[in-house]
């Protein structure tokens, strides 16, 4: 499942030519014929998407830090190509707490945050940035972050997932 994650969002990134840190997620949803606003939202919600005839329309919550927002839209854009058949509506409200009703929506919930983390940190990209060898420290945490763009909290989720640091 993860590998399959993998390679879509790393295909999608090289299709649009966006195969490079911080990847332009919202030129990205644009190409995909995403409309993105950012709108006052409950600050428990992250994003809504609404997909309807064929038209996609994502709501970020403008209060929220731009790295959040970021991966909000990939969480949607994540939503779309892997859930989305037909009309649907999409709320987030936080994406690293298990506190979804039914296992179903569970598993939709960790599938975009896994699409949604391998399309802003690639494995590839990830593995250019980072000196394996000399292990990696939290000023490597945080500049790494700052290169893609993400929270420190999503990027030391990532580095675990990809076996870099131990988690803790
Ligand atoms: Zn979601």
């Amino acid at each position: 499942m993860t590998q399959a994650f993998e390679r879509r969002a790393t295909k999608l990134l090289r299709d649009y030519d966006e195969f490079s840190p911080p990847v332009d997620v919202e030129a990205l949803a644009r190409s995909l014929g995403i409309s993105v606003n950012f709108e006052e939202l409950d600050s428990d919600v992250s994003g809504l998407m609404l997909i309807e005839d064929g038209s996609v329309k994502v709501a970020i919550n403008e209060a929220h830090h731009r790295h959040r927002q970021r991966f909000t839209l990939a969480h949607e854009i994540g939503h779309m190509l892997l859930h989305a058949k037909g009309d649907r509506v999409f709320v987030d409200r936080r994406f690293f707490r298990n506190e979804w009703s039914s296992s179903g929506e569970l598993r939709e919930e960790i599938e975009a945050n896994a699409f949604a983390a391998a399309l802003l940190m690639p494995r590839l990209l990830i593995r250019e940035h980072v000196d394996a060898k000399a292990g990696i420290t939290d000023i490597d945490v945080f500049r790494l972050a700052t290169q893609f763009a993400v929270s420190e909290q999503a990027m030391t989720l990532r580095l675990v997932k990809l076996n870099y640091i131990e988690p803790d």
